[in-house]
């Protein structure tokens, strides 16, 4: 009592923050950090913390209610769509949906669902499908080794699948797409690294699945949107944990739920709306972009963007210098001057700049002027 009543009297002191452009875990909002920091050790004068207190409390639950309710509007979530959060992380969703909607009905027949392979996260969904159903490839990116997508008027769903898949942006390759295809199909969709980044036409989507860690929360949870129609179909021969029937109707507490996520994710929610919601998250991750690719462009003999324009990520930006020994070099010389992350992903190397919701202004300020700099000292 005695520590936690001190600390509260202290002055607080200037945090030290660097720009950090991690693809996630990434950067959350300071504001958000610093009231964790304040309300942690006892939560609105009840001298015990959200993380200790039973999941079934009445702030708790509280909690959970308020964050759905942020998403709902501030996403203009129809009412006939659940919100869940549910431990686990997209990965999890990626194998719980072939699961719950690809599984063989109660006569026996194989079902087939639609999925665009555009990446590294697209191609993680595709096996976990095939391993419960058949799949059919509307698209598949292989040949422009993952730089670009169809235009989402050429896509058309097969007669026999039961959804489309498609990730909405590639975390990896930095490949995103702009608009969604108007199909009768349902469309479920991996928005990971970019939802909350930009509106959402709801009535092309069946099933909304995002893990938190980049422009929602910390790791480890998903959030997951559903229409009822989905929920629907779920077998109910499937083990109760990943029966999404189960987690609507456990009103995602069907076990004991990741409760710091979301309330973590209930507090980014509110400082996103305080900051003016999806249509200032759409209007700064397209100022905070063009800044980048902007640099890219004004510097095009020394860094190189593989990814079609019309497709390029506003969330992570993928580009590269003349060598991997000058990747190193720009990754290295960035972090002494207070950006890190922007390493490209192991598997395919280069760098990249990861902008979420929480990046400042600032920061990719900041990057565009140190590639500038970086260019010309090395070009
Ligand atoms: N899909 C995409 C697009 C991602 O970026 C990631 C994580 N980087 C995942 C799925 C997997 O998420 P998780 O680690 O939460 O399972």
């Amino acid at each position: 009592m005695l520590v936690v009543s001190f600390l509260r009297t202290m002055p607080r002191m200037t945090t030290h923050r660097i720009h950090n452009f991690s693809a996630g875990p990434c950067t959350l909002p300071l504001e958000v950090l610093e009231q964790v920091a304040d309300q942690l050790p006892d939560f609105a004068g009840q001298g015990l913390s959200v993380i200790e207190m039973s999941h079934r409390s009445k702030t708790v639950v509280h909690i959970f209610e308020e964050a759905q309710q942020l998403i709902r509007e501030l996403l203009d979530v129809p009412d006939d769509m659940h919100i869940l959060f549910l431990g686990g992380g997209a990965t999890f969703q990626s194998g719980m949906i072939p699961m719950n909607l690809l599984a063989p009905g109660s006569d026996g027949g194989v079902k087939s669902a639609d999925y665009t392979h555009s990446g590294a996260w697209a191609k993680k969904a595709i096996a976990d499908a095939k391993a419960v159903g058949k799949v059919n490839l509307v698209f598949d990116g292989t040949d422009s080794n993952f730089t670009t997508l169809p235009d989402p008027a050429t896509v058309n769903a097969s007669d026999d699948a039961v959804y489309l898949h498609l990730t909405s942006n590639e975390t990896i390759g930095g490949v995103q797409w702009k608009d969604f295809p108007t199909i009768d199909t349902p469309i479920v969709a991996d928005m990971s690294s970019d939802i909350m980044s930009r509106p959402l036409d709801f009535e092309k989507f069946g099933l909304v699945y995002a893990g938190a860690q980049k422009n929602i929360g910390p790791a480890g949870c998903a959030l997951v949107l559903i229409k009822q129609a989905i929920v629907d179909q779920c077998p109910g021969n499937l083990v109760n944990h990943l029966n999404y029937a189960n987690h609507v109707k456990g009103q995602s507490m069907a076990n004991t739920p990741p409760v710091f996520q979301v309330y973590l994710i209930k507090l980014v929610m509110e400082w996103l709306k305080a900051k003016g919601g999806i249509a200032w998250a759409k209007d700064m991750a397209d100022q905070r972009s063009k800044l980048l690719y902007d640099a890219v462009n004004q510097h095009s003999g020394f860094y190189a963007c593989p990814v079609d324009e019309r497709y390029r990520s506003t969330m992570n930006v993928v580009f590269t210098t003349p060598s991997p020994d000058l990747d190193a070099k720009f990754v290295d010389e960035a972090l002494s001057n207070g950006m890190s992350g922007l390493k490209g992903h192991r598997s395919v190397g280069g760098c990249r700049a990861s902008i979420y919701n929480a990046m400042p202004i600032e920061g990719a300020k900041a990057l565009a002027d140190f590639m500038a700099d970086f260019a010309q000292r090395n070009g």
